[in-house]
Formats: C-alpha cells, structure tokens, sequence
C-alpha cells in the first residue's frame, strides 16, 4: 500500500465512522515525516550513500564545505597506503642485507616521495 492509498483508506474509515480524526490527523502527521526523505550522498567510487547533511568540515570555519567524503572508500586508501609502504619498507630490508645500502636508501626515499599519491 502506498502513502497515498493509506491516506485515502483513513479518509474512508474516518468518513465511515470508524476512525476518529485524531487519529487520521496523528497518521497523516507521521506519513508526511516519512515522506520527508534526507537528501542523499553516493559515493561515486563503491555507491556507498549518506545523508548529504553530514558535509566535510573545513578546518577553518569549523562548518561543512559541501564537500563529502566517503568512510569506505577513505580506508581502502589508508589499507593501500600501509601496504605500499610496508612493502618498500619489506625490499629495502632485503637490500640491506645484501648491503646495497645506496639502493635500499633511494628506494625508501622513493616510497616516501609517493606519500599521498593517488588521493588526487
Ligand atoms: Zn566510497
């Protein structure tokens, strides 16, 4: 049954007696709550979706910015961040112990240099 036709039904069951109108009034005051639906975020990477009143805080102001960022998508990039640098962290040991220590040095400092990289 749709909204609509739940509103109709109490009409009737009103007109008909069998309802008082407080309680039509109380039914119509809470389907018109749950028509008001939240306007909503989708994230455009994983289609993950929130209510578009939770926006960025800009640091600044301390308000939202409009903009919105997604918790999901958010720690999929930290878990690939932590396993890019646990994995030069893991080469450049092999190279040190093979006491390539000029390599294992420009590797790290590579790893370093990429911090952030894909978050553009
Ligand atoms: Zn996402």
């Amino acid at each position: 049954m749709s909204m609509q036709q739940l509103k109709e039904t109490m009409e009737l069951l009103h007109k008909g007696g069998a309802v008082p109108l407080n309680v039509v009034e109380a039914v119509n005051d809470l389907l018109e709550k749950v028509g008001q639906q939240p306007e909503l975020w989708e994230c455009p990477g994983c289609g993950f979706t929130y209510d578009a009143c939770h926006e960025d805080i800009d640091p600044a102001t301390g308000e939202g910015n409009g903009n919105h960022t997604c918790p999901l998508c958010e720690l999929i990039d930290v878990d690939r961040e932590q396993d890019r640098l646990r994995k030069a962290l893991g080469d450049a040991l092999k190279l040190m112990d093979k006491k390539f220590y000029g390599m294992a040095h420009k590797n790290l400092v590579e790893a370093l240099g990429q911090e952030g990289e894909g978050n553009q």
